[in-house]
């Protein structure tokens, strides 16, 4: 399959990329960064030069020598250029391709996830999985796919007839989240690609505990999967405390913290809907709404709020959004987490734990580390991190690529 070798003139700034229709040659670095499991191709290493693919169109990468590097599907307008599907030059991107990926996604998950109180887990992770661009969730009975770039409409039917035969779905629901070059569109809700349209709400189980959540909804479903390990940390601290959860969205962590035996757990955000949707998820594990308080406000001003009043709390729960424009206010987890910290250290009782999120890949965990000690250093208290959590088995990171590690879980004990 690989082209024959070409000359190039080694240390020539810049080279054609482009040999002939379909394959593309790569400068050394950039394959040997593939070549170590890196699924992407940034465009920035196309040179500034757009090729004339099409979106979706196979391309074959070769390196300086001509050798052959990986093969994967184009995508004219993202940030990633080319997701690597196959580092096979036999293997084609084909139905075949697609369905392999699916069935070992899915052996994965039948040898690393419980058997038992479980019916809520992603059942193919992207990159992870070897389908760079595309998730599929599990709720019950119904799967959600989110493709994040047109690149992957070629294998979309391929890719539901594979899901169809590995898991009997009684629906399979899309949502395209593709992203331009610069900022967010907004997305639509999630539409029906197989089966039969889904009840609105739909009872899941994480571990036993119970959830309910909407297979159709445009923001998310009502339960981010990916937490799943940090709300077990959280329950295991929470038995008898006063909990505060800071951007509360549908109450995961509250509900956690309900069945650990918390003393008091107070919800915060800005959504009055999102309230609604915590209260019924405790209401479905038969928990009492005894003990609870449900604040809709912005967390800074609640914060402040309960500083004056000498509330404290002995676990707190900082989760906020990567970034949001809710109701005015401009939260970017890179300039505002240290100032969240500070306020959230005000009311944080000696000897309390303080879990710290963050689910961006544009946050590193050294940054979040950093805004956390220059929160503690500004508040004068003694922070430390006593345990750290990532993404769960359901979430596979290929190894060789590092930024797929995004969530970051800090638990850290205050003096
Ligand atoms: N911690 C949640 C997920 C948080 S999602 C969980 O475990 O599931 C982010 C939430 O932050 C959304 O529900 C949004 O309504 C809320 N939010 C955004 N800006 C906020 C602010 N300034 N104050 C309080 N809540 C905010």
């Amino acid at each position: 399959m690989s082209p024959p070798p070409t000359k190039t003139r080694r240390g020539a700034p810049s080279f054609e990329p482009r040999v002939r229709r379909g394959v593309v040659r790569i400068a050394g670095d950039i394959a040997t960064r593939l070549r170590a499991g890196h699924p992407y191709l940034f465009r920035e290493a196309l040179g500034g030069r757009p090729l004339r693919e099409p979106a979706g169109a196979t391309i074959d990468l070769v390196d300086e020598a001509g050798e052959f590097v990986a093969r994967g599907l184009y995508d004219p307008d993202g940030v990633v250029a080319l997701r690597v599907i196959t580092r096979d030059a036999d293997e084609p991107i084909a139905a075949a391709a697609v369905e392999r990926r699916v069935n070992a996604a899915r052996r994965l998950r039948e040898q690393l996830m419980p058997k038992q109180g479980m019916t809520a887990y992603r059942v193919l992770h992207g990159e992870g999985d070897g389908l760079p661009g595309v998730t599929v969730d599990r709720y019950g009975d119904h799967l959600v796919v989110h493709l994040f770039s047109p690149a992957l409409e070629p294998l979309r039917e391929w890719l539901y007839d594979a899901l169809e035969a590995a898991w009997k779905p009684k629906s399979i629901y899309e949502q395209r989240r593709f992203k331009p070059l610069a900022g967010d569109a907004p997305r639509g809700p999630a539409t029906l690609a197989r089966g039969e349209l889904a009840p609105v709400e739909i009872e899941v189980e994480e571990y036993g505990v119970k959830f309910v959540i909407d297979v159709t909804a445009p923001l998310g479903t009502g339960l981010f999967l990916d937490l799943r390990e940090g709300r077990r940390v959280v329950a295991e601290h929470a038995a008898g405390k006063r909990v505060l959860n800071l951007f509360s969205y549908t109450g995961a962590f509250s509900v956690w913290a309900a069945r650990a035996g918390a003393k008091e757990i107070v919800s915060v955000d800005l959504a009055t809907k999102a309230h609604g949707r915590a209260r019924r998820n405790l209401q479905v594990n038969g928990f009492s709404e005894a003990g609870h308080e449900f604040i809709p406000g912005d967390a800074f001003k609640v914060l402040a709020r309960m500083s004056e009043r000498k509330r404290s709390f002995d676990l707190i729960v900082l989760d906020p959004p990567s970034f949001s424009q809710a109701k005015g206010r401009v939260f970017s987890v890179q300039k505002d987490y240290r100032e969240l910290v500070e306020a959230a250290l005000e009311v944080t009782a000696p000897g309390a734990l303080v879990a710290c999120v963050s689910n961006t890949m544009k946050v590193s965990s050294e940054e979040l580390d950093r805004a956390i000690g220059e929160a503690s250093v500004r508040a004068r208290r003694m922070v430390r991190i006593v345990e750290r959590r990532g993404l769960p088995a359901d979430f596979p990171v290929a190894a060789g690529f590092h930024e797929g590690h995004y969530l970051k879980f800090f638990l850290c004990a205050v003096v």
